[in-house]
C-alpha cells in the first residue's frame, strides 16, 4: 500500500499562493486536483477548523468552538480512529500543541511536536524534515504533517503583508524538503484551514473562509480543477478512500469523486 501524506499549512490564503513565489506549492498544484475554492468551517479557528477535517463535521457538532479543546459530548471516531482500527500505521508531525488532542489516545504509532510555531521562523523547517526522516526510515501508511508558521506571521504582520508572504516562501523550501522524501507513488492532500483578514481570523468573509485544497497522487487527475464544491469537512471521506479504508456513518463530508481518473 502507497503511503498517504496529508500537509496543512495553517493560515494560507489561495491568493497567496499567487502573490508569493512558491514554486514547491506550484509544482504540486500543476499534478493535482485542485481548487482554490474550498471552504472552511465557522469559527474559522485553527483547533475547531482541524476537529472539523478530522472528524468531517461541523463544529456545532463536535463542540470544540475556541482553542481550548474540550472532550465531545457525544463522541465520534475521526480519520485516525477509523485508520488505526483498520490496522494502519498513522504518524503526526506538529508544532503547534493544542493538535495533541485531535487523536484518541493509542491511535497514533509515532507523534513528533516541537514548540517552534512562536520561536523559530524555520520551524516548519524542523517539521518537515522530522517527517521526512520518519518516512524515510519507517515505513507509516498515513502522515500528518502540519505547519504553523505562516498564520503566526499573519497575526503578527497581518494577512496578505509582505511578511506574510515572505514567510509561504520559507515554508515553501520546507515542503520542497518533504516532498522529496516522499516515495513517487505517495498520494499528498495538501490544504489549508482557514483564511485571514488584517491580523486576524474567524470570521465568514471569504478572506477567512476560502482556503486551497490539493490531491496529487497515482491515480488522481493532473492539473485538474474541481468543479464541485469542497468543504473542510470533505477531507476525511477523500484520505478514507485514498488509505482504503471506510468512511465513518456519522461523518457529514462525502470523498471528492471528481479527483480520480476513473470514476470508482
Ligand atoms: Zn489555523
Amino acid at each position: 500500500m502507497s503511503l498517504v501524506v496529508f500537509i496543512l499549512i495553517d493560515g494560507v490564503r489561495p491568493d497567496a499562493i499567487e502573490a508569493a513565489n512558491c514554486p514547491h506549492l506550484i509544482r504540486l498544484l500543476r499534478r493535482s486536483a485542485f481548487t482554490l475554492k474550498a471552504t472552511s468551517v465557522l469559527p474559522s479557528i485553527t483547533l475547531p477548523c482541524h476537529m472539523s477535517i478530522f472528524h468531517s463535521v461541523p463544529p456545532a457538532r463536535h463542540g470544540v468552538t475556541t482553542n481550548d479543546w474540550q472532550p465531545m459530548a457525544r463522541p465520534l471516531p475521526g480519520l485516525v480512529e477509523q485508520a488505526h482500527a483498520a490496522g494502519r500505521r498513522c504518524a503526526f508531525f506538529h508544532n503547534w500543541e493544542p493538535l495533541r488532542n485531535l487523536n484518541a489516545p493509542g491511535s497514533l504509532t509515532f507523534s513528533y511536536f516541537r514548540d517552534n510555531v512562536y520561536s523559530d521562523p524555520d520551524g516548519d523547517r524542523i517539521i518537515a524534515e522530522a517527517a521526512a526522516r520518519y518516512i524515510t526510515t519507517d515505513q507509516p501508511d498515513f502522515v500528518f504533517v502540519y505547519l504553523g508558521t505562516v498564520d503566526t506571521a499573519g497575526h503578527r504582520h497581518g494577512w496578505m503583508s509582505s511578511e506574510y508572504l515572505a514567510q509561504l516562501e520559507r515554508v515553501d523550501g520546507a515542503l520542497g524538503t518533504l516532498l522529496a522524501a516522499l516515495p513517487a507513488d505517495s498520494a499528498i492532500l495538501l490544504q489549508s484551514d482557514h483564511g485571514g483578514h488584517e491580523r486576524t481570523h474567524g470570521s465568514d468573509s471569504p478572506e477567512d473562509m476560502t482556503i486551497p485544497w490539493l490531491v496529487a497522487g497515482p491515480g488522481i487527475r493532473r492539473d485538474y480543477p474541481i468543479k464541485s464544491r469542497v468543504s473542510l469537512l470533505d477531507t476525511a471521506p477523500t484520505l478514507a478512500r485514498l488509505l482504503g479504508i471506510s468512511p465513518h456513518r456519522e461523518w457529514e463530508g462525502r470523498c471528492v469523486e471528481e479527483i480520480f481518473e476513473e470514476a470508482l
